[in-house]
């Protein structure tokens, strides 16, 4: 990975890299251990602050690795609603990054799920013709200290501990796949933030390689496929992702991944008028759902400024999910209030570059 500074960004660094060298700089091994407690136990913003360190080793560190700060643009929502935030990094690209805190409505009552939703690239360049991250096309992958620096500047400026995270934001998670997985093992690891993985969710428009790729992987990683079509044909419409990998091929995939981990996966749809919210579509989606064992959560689409796709009216929400329970499959529909903050991912990074331009 290239990155912006000539510093590694200390928040991509794990600890055998950490330990390899301070082993070259003769220092002894515990020092890595001491620099990742200040770090994620103790969140450091500096080395300066690293006050156990011998002050020749801060100042080496100092020029080595760098600490990216992403610089907060701007806020919507409230501390009970979904709260989103437009983040400027260090190359003045615009991300976006939800906190979702405790919501009765979402998890049930009485759960304490806290979950963020993180950008993994700027831009996407999968194209979705439905979706504002592809819009404006890709720009670059995050590096892995970008993932993790979404998680802590969110818990401080929002006061919340996050215990739950997917990656929903913008961006193609599986199409940088490395970074992704670094963030991961830093995310998960007792000397990082300690985060379990069955409390983190990967969500692919349908990368199957990838997907197989994951399935390899020991870590117990949570897959969600945003299929949003039962047919190639609905998929092919809307997904040029589908044209690579068609549906029996990512479908294939999907099985490899529930076999091997042994977990059931999540099946995502968004409901867009006159796209997939047929009832033909209901019934086809409900037999992969039934062949995948998985569940299968529908999502009325969230309109897009410039775009022209519609979401359903609610008695056509309501036939399609009548439908689907009709097959026996597994499928709940989300429809949390406050649908002008909640508005999907990429989003709010398009409407202030439009008020920029
Ligand atoms: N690239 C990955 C993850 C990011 S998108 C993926 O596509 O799965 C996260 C989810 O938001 C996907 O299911 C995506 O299809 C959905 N999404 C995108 N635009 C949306 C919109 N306008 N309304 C509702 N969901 C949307
Ligand atoms: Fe990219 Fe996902 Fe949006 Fe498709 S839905 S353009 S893959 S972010």
């Amino acid at each position: 990975m290239k990155y912006s500074s000539a510093k590694t960004p200390i928040h991509s660094v794990t600890l055998a890299e950490l330990q390899e060298r301070f082993q070259e700089m003769g220092q002894p091994a515990y020092r890595a251990k001491q620099v990742l407690e200040w770090l994620y136990a103790k969140r450091a913003g500096s080395f300066a602050a690293m006050s156990n360190l011998p002050a020749a080793l801060r100042e080496h560190l100092d020029a080595a690795f760098g600490f990216e700060v992403p610089e907060l643009v701007r806020k919507t929502g409230s501390e009970d609603t979904t709260q989103k935030f437009l983040f400027k990094l260090a190359d003045a690209s615009l991300i976006e990054t939800v906190l979702i805190p405790a919501s009765p409505a979402l998890y049930g009552e009485g759960s304490d799920r806290r979950t963020l939703c993180v950008s993994s690239q700027v831009g996407c360049a999968y194209g979705c013709k439905f979706c504002a991250s592809g819009l404006s096309g890709f720009s670059r992958h995050l590096h892995a200290g970008e993932i993790i620096d979404q998680f802590l500047r969110v818990e401080d400026l929002s006061g919340e501990r996050v215990n739950n995270i997917v990656f929903m934001g913008m961006g193609e998670p599986l199409a940088n796949f490395d970074n992704f997985l670094r963030a991961v093992t830093i995310l998960n690891a007792p000397w990082g933030i300690g985060l379990g993985a069955r409390h983190m969710t990967v969500s692919t428009s349908g990368l199957a390689p990838q997907i197989r790729a994951l399935a390899a992987q020991p870590l117990q990683i949570r897959l969600a496929v945003s299929l949003h079509g039962a047919t190639d044909a609905v998929r092919d419409q809307i997904m040029p992702v589908n044209r690579k990998y068609p549906l029996a091929e990512l479908l294939d995939a999907c099985d490899e991944y529930c076999r091997r981990k042994s977990q059931r996966i999540t099946l995502e749809f968004i409901l867009i008028e006159g796209i997939n919210d047929s009832l033909e579509q209901a019934a086809e989606m409900g037999k992969i759902a039934r062949r995948l064992e998985a569940k299968i959560n529908c999502i009325p689409y969230n309109p897009v400024e410039g775009l022209q796709w519609k979401r359903p009216s609610l008695r056509r929400q309501e036939a399609f999910m009548a439908a689907l329970e009709r097959t026996g499959a597994d499928a709940t529909i989300r429809r949390e209030k406050g649908g002008d903050i909640d508005a999907a991912c990429g989003q709010l990074r398009l409407q202030v570059s439009r008020e920029e331009n």
